[in-house]
């Protein structure tokens, strides 16, 4: 079985459409670790997708913010308009359907799924030590998301290594799981990588082969700018898309 992971889309239509193309053929079933919407300006044609596509999705902080039920108050200015701006602009299917997204971590095939860390959903895995702490708890392989950095951390009783991003010439790389570590993979954002690469991100893992495998895809980025930008959206969040941060 391979799985396309995918997670952070947040309402990036055009990023979405660039990965599903370029993942074409390489999955047969889809699984998405959140913040499906929030930031981008296509918030009802992501959550269509991924509703009618995504095995299984957990929720993200912005997937709670926009069906309320999470406050608002932690996030930073842009966020908070950019969610009161989403709300207005989903069916009452996408919002219901956001509303009930599981939390996580969930299980799928003997692997795991959480958007921001197995132990806390909302905590943000960056560096080898935040991922330190999670040895012992996390299971051999968990796909996370939520830092927007492709990538992720193998997790040994002997330490912590960070796995290697990929260069800006490359667009795909193997990664051999191992029996020896705990895996915490995240496949990067799809809508708003913050890895200084503006292209988008995601990973397809094949179960049989033990291996996943990191990739990029351009995407059209003045289109999904310019649309954030006519729809009255912060103006930071158009010119981020293109700094890849
Ligand atoms: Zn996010």
């Amino acid at each position: 079985m391979r799985y396309l992971i995918i997670s952070d889309i947040h309402s990036n239509l055009e990023a979405l459409e660039a990965v599903v193309a370029d993942a074409a053929g390489a999955y047969d079933e889809v699984v998405c670790c959140g913040d499906v919407v929030g930031y981008g300006a296509d918030p009802e044609a992501a959550a269509d997708w991924v509703r009618r596509h995504a095995r299984i999705t957990v929720r993200g902080n912005h997937d709670k913010a926009v069906a309320g039920a999470a406050d608002l108050e932690w996030f930073n200015e842009a966020a908070q308009a950019a969610t009161l701006w989403t709300r207005e602009n989903l069916s009452r299917t996408n919002l219901d359907w956001l509303a009930a997204l599981p939390q996580g971590p969930l299980e799928v095939d003997g692997f795991e799924i959480a958007h921001g860390s197995p132990l806390d959903e909302d905590e943000y895995i960056i560096t080898p030590a935040h991922a330190r702490r999670l040895f012992g708890q996390a299971g051999w392989l968990t796909f996370i998301g939520h830092t927007h950095i492709q990538g992720g951390f193998l997790l040994h009783r002997n330490g912590v290594r960070a796995i290697e991003p990929l260069w800006e010439m490359e667009t795909r790389r193997e990664f051999e799981l191992s029996a020896d570590y705990a895996h915490l993979i995240n496949p990067g954002s799809v809508g708003q990588p913050r890895d200084h690469d503006s292209r988008a991100a995601y990973a397809i893992y094949d179960a049989d082969k033990k291996r996943v495998e990191f990739r990029r895809v351009p995407y059209d980025i003045d289109a999904a700018a310019r649309k954030i930008l006519e729809a009255g959206l912060p103006e930071p969040l158009a010119y981020r898309l293109r700094l890849g941060r």
